[in-house]
């Protein structure tokens, strides 16, 4: 890729920590297994630091099934991962979001509320808008009045 990347810097992470993120998504989108759609997603989860230190970097991409309510999301894979691998503790910082199609795609609203799940106030969402430039939200903003389990 060698358009050029733009950040309001908002989120606080550097171009280069984005840009590695956007193309970490990229090359799991490559694993995509979606014979139905043919729509190749790819996201990258970086998680905030850990108590030990040290920011990790988790991907996943989207898994399409037969019965096409299956289907797993790019962001949902990536994130059952990272739980898998660094337990129910984990907070996210940042997720990318990449397709080889060249279409803009906003995670969808179940992804929105799965990363939710493991946000802080300071989540960020990197997306592909319109030609091939690269759109960026907080979380906050792209789910607003998110469903929160509280017990009565
Ligand atoms: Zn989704």
């Amino acid at each position: 890729m060698t358009e050029q990347l733009h950040s309001s810097g908002l989120s606080g992470l550097s171009l280069g920590a984005i840009d590695d993120l956007r193309q970490r998504a990229a090359r799991a989108a490559e694993h995509s297994y979606s014979p139905y759609s043919r729509f190749r997603v790819g996201a990258a989860v970086l998680l905030a630091q850990s108590e030990q230190g040290g920011s990790n970097i988790v991907t996943g991409c989207n898994v399409e099934n037969a019965s096409f309510r299956l289907t797993t999301c790019a962001e949902q894979s990536a994130i059952a991962t990272a739980v898998g691998l660094y337990g129910p503790a984990i907070r996210i910082r940042a997720v990318a979001v990449a397709n080889l199609n060249g279409a803009a795609s906003m995670p969808c609203g179940a992804c929105r509320q799965t990363i939710l799940e493991f946000s802080t106030a300071e989540t960020w969402i990197f997306y592909p808008a319109e030609l091939g430039a690269l759109a960026e939200a907080s979380l906050t903003d792209l789910i607003p009045a998110a469903f929160r389990f509280e017990q009565a």
